[in-house]
């Protein structure tokens, strides 16, 4: 007779090792299911942390090259060992892979390797790249099996001309122009990496502005920047075609809303037009587990799908395909099944893009209080009066502050600057006790730090800041 587990994970991504850990912490019997060799997902693997090791290394490379000699630091030009920047990305997946390994074995969760499919509520197939497929028996089932990479009609990603992400993080060679297909966050993450180690870089994309869904006036002061850092931007223009030529490749472009098309000639293109649920081989439609019209995961309140005892958390449900989502719904999930009162507050979930300046928003943006017909008060404050951000010359970019008008309790923060992604975490706090501009405004920032630009744009709701 086989063990029968407390839990079933399909998937270790964050969502799903998390979920997992926070299980077997409140006394579950734990199994998780991977594919992949090794566990983290998409975001340690081919994702978060790989993308962040180059965005790292290529920022301090321009640093070295153009932001030194200001300080008084006398260095030859730096040069590039790409190999060499491409271990380094490596140990960074491989330290972060290695230490979850660590974790499910500290937590003793039983990890069965290969594709999980499921048979029914209670029973799911393990078959592995070879040896012999086993049916694991549970009581509960939770789906994390992540996302894809959307594709793009008409195009074939090779992972060698023609790259997703997965690609573009190892690319042998700087591209003399890269095309990026998407200005969304990971097309202009990866289009500032190679950007920064030398490639030209244009972004074509659909809509008529950059980070869609983003704050639109952070989003056109970033293009500005961007375009400063040789950036070329095609808004409004869709990509209907790429075709290899003798030497490189020769991509069709149209408007958006059709017309002529004209031809754009590229070293590498990059297509980072999103993502898309993966649940390829799960089995779903056959155990009756509903999927809406986007191919997400349908969940209840307490994730469960619409078959009893099997649950659904991460990129494979609805919400913003963030890491940091599918951990909390990992650990909810796992609480709300031991009997405890697991809470995903989704709207304060931050969201960070690792570019130079940084951008970080929590809550809502201008643009949706304005749909919703919501009075607010705005506070700004940029970083060219802050006196760190002078010290440090990284004055670009501001913090925007919104606040409900009548009871000043804060609905969003905006920030473009250096160590934004840092810096938004304090107005997380802030709203998820519920706090108002007031609030932020009367907590005494140290100085001198960038966070005092948030205090200013706190104080700015109601016309007082001192700096600007
Ligand atoms: C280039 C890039 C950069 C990103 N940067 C960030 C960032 O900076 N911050 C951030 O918050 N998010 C970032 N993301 C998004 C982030 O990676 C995802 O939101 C996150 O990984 C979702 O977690 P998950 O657990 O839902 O799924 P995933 O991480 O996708 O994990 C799913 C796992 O399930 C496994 N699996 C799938 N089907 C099966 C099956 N049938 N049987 C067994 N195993 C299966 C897969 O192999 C995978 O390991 C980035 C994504 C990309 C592509």
């Amino acid at each position: 007779m086989p063990d029968t587990f407390d839990l079933t994970v399909i998937g270790t991504g964050p969502g799903g090792y998390v979920c997992a850990i926070r299980a077997a912490q409140l006394g579950m019997k734990v199994a998780v299911v991977e594919k992949r060799a090794t566990h983290g997902g998409t975001c340690l693997n081919v994702g978060c942390i790989p993308s962040k090791a180059l965005l790292h290394a290529s920022e301090l490379l321009a640093e070295a090259g153009h932001g030194f000699a200001r300080m008084g630091i006398t260095i030859p030009a730096p040069k590039v060992d790409l190999a060499q920047m491409m271990t380094f990305k490596q140990e960074a997946i491989d330290g972060n892979t290695k230490g979850i390994d660590f974790l499910l074995k500290k937590n003793k969760v039983t990890v069965f390797r290969g594709t999980g499919r499921i048979l029914s509520a209670g029973k799911v197939e393990v078959k592995p790249e070879d040896g012999k497929t086993e049916i694991v028996e549970t009581r509960k089932i939770v789906i994390a099996t992540g996302s894809d990479v959307a594709p793009l009609k008409g195009v074939t990603i090779d992972e060698k001309d023609v790259v997703s992400s997965t690609g573009a993080l190892e690319l042998k060679k700087v591209p003399g122009h890269l095309v990026v297909v998407g200005a969304g966050v990971i097309g202009l993450e990866l289009g500032s990496v190679w950007a920064r180690l030398g490639a030209k870089v244009t972004v074509i994309e659909f809509l008529d502005r950059i980070l869609p869904g983003m704050d639109s006036e952070v989003a056109k002061q970033f293009q500005r920047l961007l375009q400063r850092q040789a950036f070329t931007f095609m808004l409004s223009s869709k990509v209907t075609g790429i075709d290899k030529a003798k030497k490189g490749l020769k991509i069709s472009v149209e408007p958006a809303k059709g017309g002529e098309t004209r031809t754009v000639a590229a070293d590498k293109v990059l297509v980072a037009i999103g993502r898309v649920p993966f649940i390829s081989g799960l089995g779903c439609a056959e155990a009756g587990i509903e999927c809406n019209d986007k191919g997400r995961i349908e969940v209840h309140a307490n994730f469960e799908t619409s078959v009893a005892g099997i649950y659904a958390i991460g990129d494979v449900i609805r919400g913003p395909m963030l890491a940091h989502k599918a951990e909390d719904e990992g650990v909810a999930v796992a609480e709300l099944i031991a009997g405890e009162a697991g809470h995903v507050n989704y709207d304060v979930i931050p969201g960070v893009v690792y570019t130079s300046p940084e951008i970080a928003a929590v809550g809502k943006t201008e643009d949706e209080l304005k749909a919703a017909g919501i009075a607010y008060n705005v506070g700004k404050f940029p970083f060219l009066a802050n006196g760190r951000a002078k010290a440090n010359q990284t004055t670009d970019g501001f913090v925007k502050v919104l606040a409900d008008q009548r009871t000043d309790k804060v609905l969003g923060v905006h920030i473009m600057g250096a160590q934004a992604g840092e810096l938004i975490h304090e107005a997380a706090v802030l709203m998820e006790f519920g706090g108002s501009a007031e609030d932020l405004a009367r907590t005494c920032h140290a100085h001198p730090t960038l966070s005092e630009a948030v205090k200013e744009a706190a104080m700015a709701v109601a016309g007082r800041a001192i700096h600007a």
